[in-house]
């Protein structure tokens, strides 16, 4: 997979943290937002199913100051969420919303774009973005008719303008950023983002307490997860689940219930097995590691019989 090997030799020539800030962490209002960093803000989401109330609420969101601009990294499953976040930035900040990125595709990630396109932003994704977007587009306006109204009415869904192949490097002042875009993993369409002041990697397709669910490819998202446990990095910001995480450290428990899957699966079709075995037997040890577990595990063994299938 190229994308991973220039992420690797990125990663070789990056210049590491070896003093670790403090983890001084401190609550800012009452949109559940932690400063995790100086100039790093995080809200962290609710661990509620995708059919549950507040799931406008799922993934983790937040922004990085800069000395020029402000950058938003996710934006929640609503327009309402997006706004909040928008209003909680305005409690820290005067300074522009210069850029929004946009770590993925789900819903609970981009759904509250436009919040921040009305002041805006530009709005940075994946080169594969705007065409999963394009797939999506007829069932999000659908289904997600309500959380993508605006405040004066209008229903929109905001895709990405500026885009990423491989990697992209910036500045909100005093504040580079590095962004790169991956093989697909969670999905085909991720990113990983750096904070280099502060050294806090912010992986949108990490998850932490919350079962991993598969949306691209469990091979490519193993090589991904293992990877990136090369970075030294002062901490994390998974896409959902608890933060900050220490790293690398928190990429483990993903990896071993993707690992696991991948082993399963490979023995079962090995002795000639069908995708019931695979939904009744592949991954039941960790059943009681995670939560939302019967909400999502058996899609992600489909996904993954399929995928090694044909291998
Ligand atoms: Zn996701």
């Amino acid at each position: 997979m190229p994308t991973t090997r220039a992420l690797r030799d990125a990663i070789g020539g990056l210049v590491l943290f070896s003093v670790q800030a403090a983890a001084a962490t401190a609550e800012v209002d009452d949109f559940n937002i932690t400063q995790v960093a100086p100039g790093v803000y995080v809200h962290q989401g609710v661990t509620v199913g995708f059919d549950d109330p507040g799931s406008d609420d799922i993934a983790n969101i937040g922004f990085i100051v800069g000395k020029d601009c402000v950058l938003v990294v996710d934006t929640g499953g609503s327009y309402r969420i997006g706004h909040q976040l928008l209003a909680t930035i305005r409690t820290v900040t005067s300074r522009p919303v210069c850029y929004v990125v946009n770590t993925h595709v789900h819903p609970d990630h981009i759904l509250g774009n436009a919040a921040f396109a009305e002041e805006g932003a530009v709005v940075i994704g994946h080169s594969r973005l705007p065409g999963a977007l394009a797939h999506n587009r007829a069932f999000f306006l659908d289904q997600y008719s309500e959380a993508l109204r605006t405040g004066d009415g209008r229903t929109d869904l905001v895709a990405p303008t500026l885009l990423v192949e491989d990697r992209l490097d910036f500045d909100l002042g005093d504040r580079p950023i590095r962004i790169w875009a991956h093989a697909p993993a969670h999905t085909d369409q991720d990113l990983s983002l750096l904070d280099l002041n502060s050294g806090t990697l912010w992986l949108g397709h990490l998850f932490v307490e919350r079962i991993p669910a598969l949306d691209g490819n469990l091979r490519g998202w193993i090589e991904l997860t293992e990877t990136l446990q090369q970075l030294d990095a002062a901490r994390v910001i998974p896409g959902n689940g608890p933060l900050p995480q220490p790293w690398p450290s928190a990429g483990d428990a993903q990896l071993r219930y993707l690992r696991t899957l991948l082993g399963d699966v490979r023995g079962i079709l090995a002795v000639g097995g069908f995708l019931e075995d695979a939904l009744d037997r592949a991954g039941a040890d960790e059943r009681n590691q995670w939560a939302l577990f019967d909400q999502h595990h058996k899609t992600n063994v489909t996904r993954v019989y399929t995928e090694l299938e044909w291998e």
